[in-house]
């Protein structure tokens, strides 16, 4: 591969050993014997004669090299996070300049890079207000401390309403990932995700996702039913008792869902009516994934909390943010004259009445620089655009190559958030088997191609390929994406 040696150092010594072979094979047995990957059955190494793949030790731009010589066309973007693509030395740089001057601050402190990637968020968000983003070094962080500061805001509310201490409710929906944390897990919907570790905390509700491939109505009327079921679940728990509704602009792992147009002016509107307070998910979506910088500015839509990680950084550091508007960030306030004023009528005494919540990782120094940085790549290269165009030039070639196969139920996506529906049959819809779903993604990846997949049995889950390149992918890379998904589907 053309791997620039200085940057892969460990590698370059290794291709220069005699005995190259065994030691690949010595770091399959280490990884087999002492590594635990997540969402992966690794019994099998030890019982059968299968072994981990050769280590990836390299990537460039949309592709990942391993030791044995193997490349892969990376369509998942690693975990839809590379949006930048891999081997951005420029990144590298940043990080190695910011650890040398501050390794570490205390995120009670503000370092420069923290400020101005704050300030940043606030001026990408374009909200009518200023934006505060509290920091956190993952997406399952940033929304456990979204539903913190839902509760606490609702504390903090009791002059302007007198149920606010009772709010402590989050509704989320069925499909949701929201991420491993016990609160961002209670909120995920998906059960296989939680099987086995039970029980979960009390007090996350969950209703329907739309899913306009699978409605019987028009796509406007599916978009006023589920935000009707939205209103009809808050009456019926108690409005006084719902803190806030958590949902993706764009559902990104419960099966690549795009909703109707109207659909989230619509829970905009559910939420303002009971008081209940609008966290977007932008984990996934956030920094361009979908075609605009934010997913929700393709809905005309202004949430109270935004969460974000992934495409914060495009994954070359951990960092997640939860980002509150002007209003949720008002009433987080000790001043004894608010107080005294009545300005904030609180349940929690004053000096209580800051977030107490804190992240040893978040906001790091060196993080929050790559950040800024990649946010800066993002737009010097028009990186939002460039997915936008991407996105739609993926689709067609898909649908060119695979939309009238007969295990096709449908393409769709927004921006480089791609999905492909498999079914058995194209008039039920009945989804595709499992173990069929799984064999197309193993082929797929035995002819040089990654793309990723809910493991899961139910139906709109597992039966739904993920595409989510890097925004740097080439149109070539989406024909042969296309071309080995055709082949794979008719094996
Ligand atoms: N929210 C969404 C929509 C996600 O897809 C994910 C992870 O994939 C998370 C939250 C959790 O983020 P993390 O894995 O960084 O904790």
């Amino acid at each position: 591969p053309p791997f620039n040696r200085e940057l892969s150092t460990a590698a370059h010594r290794m291709e220069e050993q005699p005995n190259f072979a065994s030691l690949i094979e010595d770091l399959q047995r280490k990884e087999a014997k002492h590594v635990w990957h997540p969402m992966t059955q690794q019994r099998s190494w030890s019982c059968d004669e299968s072994k981990p793949p050769a280590a990836v030790h390299y990537a460039h731009n949309s592709t990942l090299y391993s030791l044995d010589g193997s490349t892969k066309l990376d369509a998942m973007g690693g975990l839809w996070c590379v949006n930048v693509g891999y081997g951005r030395e420029e990144l590298a740089r940043v990080a190695y300049d910011a650890m040398v001057q501050l390794p570490f601050l205390s995120p009670a402190h503000g370092s420069i890079p923290q400020i101005e990637l704050a300030t940043k968020i606030s001026d990408l968000l374009d909200w009518s207000a200023p934006a505060h983003a509290y920091f956190t070094a993952s997406g399952s962080e940033a929304n456990e401390a979204a539903f913190k500061i839902a509760r606490q805001f609702h504390a903090a509310n009791v002059e302007q309403d007198p149920s606010g201490p009772l709010r402590y409710k989050i509704i989320s929906r069925h499909r949701a990932y929201h991420g491993n944390t016990a609160g961002a897990m209670a909120a995920t919907g998906q059960a296989e995700r939680k099987i086995g570790f039970g029980p979960q905390p009390p007090g996350y509700i969950k209703v329907g996702t739309p899913y306009p491939y699978r409605s019987r109505e028009t796509e406007a009327q599916h978009g006023l039913d589920l935000a009707a079921s939205l209103d009809e679940t808050i009456r019926m728990e108690g409005a006084e008792t719902v803190a806030a509704f958590i949902c993706e602009p764009i559902t990104s792992g419960g099966g690549v869902l795009v909703p109707p147009e109207n659909y989230l002016k619509e829970v905009r509107k559910v939420c303002d009516d009971h008081g209940v307070l609008l966290i977007l998910d932008e984990v996934v979506s956030g920094f361009g994934r979908t075609g605009a910088m934010f997913g929700h500015h393709h809905y005309g839509v202004t949430p109270d909390i935004v969460t974000l990680a992934k495409g914060l950084t495009s994954g070359y550091q951990p960092l997640g943010a939860c980002v509150v508007s002007d209003r949720v960030f008002a009433n987080f306030h000790d001043c004894p004259d608010a107080v005294h004023q009545g300005k904030v009528a609180s349940t929690l005494p004053p000096r209580l009445a800051h977030l107490r919540s804190i992240n040893t990782y978040g906001g790091h120094p060196v993080a929050c620089a790559v950040g800024l940085r990649n946010i800066e790549i993002v737009e010097r290269e028009g990186l939002v655009e460039r997915a936008a165009e991407m996105g739609a030039f993926l689709k067609r070639t898909l649908e060119e190559a695979i939309g009238a196969h007969k295990h096709v139920g449908e393409v769709r996506g927004r921006g480089l958030l791609v999905g492909v529906e498999l079914v058995a049959d194209r008039d039920t819809k009945t989804p595709l088997d499992d173990d069929a779903c799984g064999a197309i993604v193993r082929r797929c990846a035995d002819a040089g191609v990654v793309v990723g997949r809910n493991a899961s049995t139910v139906p709109g889950l597992g039966n739904v390929l993920i595409l989510a390149p890097p925004f740097v992918i080439e149109e070539h890379e989406c024909a042969r994406v296309a071309e080995t998904l055709r082949a794979a589907l008719d094996a």
